[in-house]
Formats: structure tokens, sequence, C-alpha cells
């Protein structure tokens, strides 16, 4: 409760809403015994390396749970099937299934059914396939038996994530100042980012992935044969003046079924440009600012603003 108390959730007020139903399955869904975690490994074959794409200031990084379809479709229709297996077995019974639901505290749950620890990074990890999956969980009435072997904490020494967060997010072991987290910042956050962050932002224009790509444990990780999880519209490795140059509608076509359309276009074009304000001044990003000094929105103008400036300034 002290990462609330201290507000570092930000805007993210369901966080704070759902009290006592976050800890107490029960509370949620009357009558639960038992909580079914379960672990889908989304890390796509055909993307582009991360590193590449984040060495590279032209291009705009997409974290990469994002570049293909959107997740909670997907996982709740399998949650969905492995409840008629279960009912199967052992007849109707009582459930209800949830994928990144705020009341749920899915990475407890997770670690307390044996699925991995939380990491420093506060992502789980497991330790036969790192951290790149999705949770999800089915609630049931069913008294299954529980499984009691936890997963050891096995970050030991190392702190690679808390060094390479490039904007001081991870504030001490285990603890995330969402405020901070350049997830958070262009994911989350609706109004304006706060001057201080954009620059490391650098070219992150949904989320960021640096404390997964830096665990020494993401070795083990798996890649999916999901065919939804595949990369879409070469959001893996597009340049930033493509992607700022769509227009809503492309906006909205090219991000159907995909969780990056719930940021809205004009998050999208505030990312955008914070990113190209950090990229070479070269002509072309000029001119792609300077198409939309005057947009409609003002946060779209204070953020092509700040990027303008940026760039006359490393002229
Ligand atoms: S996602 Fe990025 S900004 Fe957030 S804690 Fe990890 S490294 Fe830091
Ligand atoms: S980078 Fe190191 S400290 Fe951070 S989660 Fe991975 S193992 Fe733990």
């Amino acid at each position: 409760m002290n990462w609330l108390n201290n507000g570092m959730h930000g805007e993210m007020e369901y966080m704070a809403r759902h009290g006592n139903r976050r800890s107490r399955p029960a509370e949620l869904r009357p009558g639960t015994l038992r909580v079914i975690s379960v672990r889908m490994d989304y890390l796509p074959t055909d993307t582009v390396d991360s590193d590449i794409v984040l060495d590279n200031p032209e291009l705009g990084f997409v974290s990469r749970y994002a570049t293909g379809r959107d997740y909670h479709k997907v996982m709740r229709s399998r949650l969905q099937k492995l409840a008629s297996r279960i009912e199967k077995e052992t007849g109707p019974f009582g459930y209800r299934a949830f994928v990144d639901s705020a009341p749920v505290l899915e990475k407890a749950l997770a670690r307390n059914s044996g699925l991995g620890w939380i990491g420093k990074h506060s992502n789980l990890i497991n330790p036969k396939a790192g951290s790149w999956f999705f949770l999800g969980e089915l609630y049931t009435d069913l008294p299954l038996p529980t499984d009691d072997e936890f997963s050891n904490n096995h970050c030991g020494s190392c702190k690679s994530c808390i060094d390479i967060c490039p904007t001081a997010a991870i504030i001490a072991p285990y603890q995330v100042d969402a405020r901070r987290c350049i997830s958070y910042l262009t994911i989350e956050l609706k109004g304006s980012i706060p001057e201080e962050f954009r620059a490391p932002i650098g070219n992150r224009i949904y989320g960021c992935d640096d404390c997964q790509l830096v665990c020494p444990w993401n070795r083990f990780a798996q890649t999916t044969a999901e065919a939804d999880f595949a990369t879409r519209h070469r959001l893996d490795s597009s340049s930033l003046i493509d992607l700022f140059n769509w227009t809503e509608e492309e906006f909205l076509k090219r991000t159907e079924g995909s969780a990056i359309r719930r940021i809205g276009y004009l998050s999208w074009l505030r990312n955008i440009a914070v990113a190209l304000g950090n990229g070479p001044a070269n002509e072309n990003s000029m001119a792609a600012l300077e198409a939309r000094r005057d947009h409609d929105s003002e946060l779209v103008r204070e953020h092509v603003a700040w990027a303008l400036e940026q760039l006359s300034q490393s002229n």
C-alpha cells in the first residue's frame, strides 16, 4: 500500500480504487476457492532485434508485447478453452477469467502459483522462460490441490535493470515509480509528458523494454508460435517520420486489433513528436514537425514545439 500511498501509480486511479478486492479473490468473484494462473509467451519470431531499433534514432521503438494483435482476446479465449477442458473432467463449476484486469494482483498470484518470481524490475520471471509472457487467471470454486512449489528469487546481486532504466524509474529493488516509467509516460499518461523525461525517452514511442532486454534470465525466453502475436504493419521497426505522417484514419486502420489503438491518435502524435525531437535534426524531420506545428490539439502543438526547439538547438 505504500506504493499507492506515495502516489507512485500516477494517474492509474483504478489501482487505488479496487482496495481489498485486489488482494482477496473471493471478494471479486464470490465463492472463489482457487486461482489458476497461466502464462503465454509473446515474443514473435519475425521481430527486428530491439537493440538495432533502439540504436537508430530515425526508427520508433514499440514495446515487443504490442507489435502484434492485442493479447487480451487471445488469452481470454484460451482461458475459456481451459475452463471447458476442466469442465469435461469435473462437471459444471463456477469460474471467471481475468486478463490484465485492474482488481487482480496478477503478478503476486502468478508467483504464488509457482510460475516464477517477481524480479527487481517488478515483472514476473520464470527460470525457464524469462519474462516475455502475458499472464491470465481463472478464478474457480473448485477445491483444487494447491501448488506449493514456489520459485526462489534468483535476482541475487544483479541490478542490471536498475542501472539501465533510462528514467531511473526503479527507485529501489522491486519498486517501480510508475510516474517515471516510460511505459506509463507513453501509454497510461493522458496529458503532457514532463520535460525532464522527454530526452531519456529517446525513440521509445510505445512502452519500454529496457529492463527486460538487459535481464540475464531472458536468455531462456521462448518465442511464440501464436500467429496473432506476429508483428503487424512493421511496427517493430518503422520510420518515425512515416509513423508521424499517418492520418487519424490511417492510425485507426493500422492499429485495429492492436493494444496501441487504446492510447488514441493524439497521444500517438505526442509520443512520436518527442522521439523526433530526440533524433537527428534533418530536413525531413523538421518538415514533418513543422507540418503539425499548428495542430488542433494543444497537447500535440506543445510537444511539436518542444521537438522543434530541440532540433534547432542541435543544428
Ligand atoms: S520499462 Fe523502461 S522506464 Fe520502465 S522501469 Fe523498465 S527500463 Fe525503466
Ligand atoms: S535484471 Fe537482474 S535484478 Fe533485474 S530482474 Fe533481471 S535478474 Fe533481477
